[in-house]
């Protein structure tokens, strides 16, 4: 077990997120790609959390589990939204008591027309010191290159980043598809004096329907480039991952090459287009 901030200043860090599976068949699939990917050597592995509570448990029982009894180290996401404090307090105190050094705090966009109340807590950046007071947590947080959709300007989006990277140790950002998305936020983040790896997320396409429903979610774009080189095999689903695989993995050199601190890869919980992207960029097991 490691404290992921420990790690990224020992060098880069290559991770992979999953989502705790909502049926026994979506079970067997998660166990699978995990014991794909655990050989790889993920620096870290994250699990994310349904907002307003809907995995509180899963998402607990699944970071347990991925802590003792694989060797990957597990980081939960634990968002604001629709909790109180309380509630918010005794799930970080039950990963500390369970021995869970990490966790990504957000703000969470608990689903429509669950009719859920208000947070007690409203940004990420109060989870973050709710539990850097609970314990001595490694705390990451989200940042998103292309600005959060609900942000009035990317100005304003970039100095609260800033502000709530300064209390954090280190940020994984939203998909993209533009280096240069990146680089200007990680540049825009430094101008405000934070230097803290930000850690690039990786979406590879494998079905442009399902990244374009994502991407209009998250406030990603999907840009015209990449629907052209897709497009062309649109009625071919293997043709488009493998096309979706090759972008994926130029993004992956050009920001390695500009000096990103890692790359945290959404795999849907799925690791044929994560083993492949790994595979390409000769990554071997880290
Ligand atoms: P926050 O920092 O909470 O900010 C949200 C909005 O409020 C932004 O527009 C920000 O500019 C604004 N804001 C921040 N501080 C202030 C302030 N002081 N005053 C006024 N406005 C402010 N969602 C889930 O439900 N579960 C997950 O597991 C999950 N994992 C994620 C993992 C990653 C790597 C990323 C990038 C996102 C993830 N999300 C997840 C989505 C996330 O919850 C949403 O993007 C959510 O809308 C915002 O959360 P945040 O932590 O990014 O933003």
């Amino acid at each position: 077990m490691a404290r992921i901030a420990d790690l990224l200043a020992a060098g880069p860090c290559f991770s992979f997120e999953f989502f705790p599976p909502k049926s026994e068949e979506a079970e067997r699939v998660l166990e699978q790609t995990l014991v794909e990917l655990e050989p790889l050597r993920p620096s870290y592995v994250s699990i994310t959390y349904g907002a307003g509570g809907t995995t509180r448990e899963r998402t607990h029982d699944l970071v347990v589990q991925i802590l003792r009894t694989t060797t990957m180290t597990p980081m939960a996401h634990l968002t604001c939204a629709a909790h109180t404090r309380a509630e918010l307090q005794a799930v970080l105190e039950r990963y500390r008591d369970a021995g869970v050094q990490n966790v990504l705090c957000l703000g969470g966009d608990p689903p429509a027309g669950l009719n859920l109340p208000e947070g007690e807590l409203k940004y990420a950046a109060e989870l973050v010191q709710l539990a850097r007071d609970v314990d001595g947590f490694s705390l990451a947080v989200a940042a998103h290159p292309e600005g959060h959709p609900s942000s009035p300007n990317l100005t304003l989006d970039r100095d609260r980043t800033a502000a709530k990277l300064a209390q954090a140790d280190f940020a994984v950002t939203q998909f993209f598809f533009r280096p240069g998305d990146y680089f200007a936020l990680v540049e825009s983040l430094a101008d405000r004096g934070i230097t803290k790896p930000v850690v690039p997320g990786i979406m590879p396409v494998t079905n442009l329907a399902g990244i374009s429903r994502m991407a209009a979610l998250s406030g990603a774009a999907v840009p015209r480039e990449v629907i052209d080189r897709i497009e062309p095999y649109a009625d071919d689903a293997a043709a488009v991952r493998r096309c979706g695989v090759e972008i994926a993995t130029e993004l992956c050199l050009e920001l390695l090459a500009g000096g990103a601190p890692g790359l945290h890869f959404y795999t849907l919980n799925r690791s044929t287009a994560t083993r492949e992207i790994h595979a390409n960029l000769g990554l071997g097991a880290s």
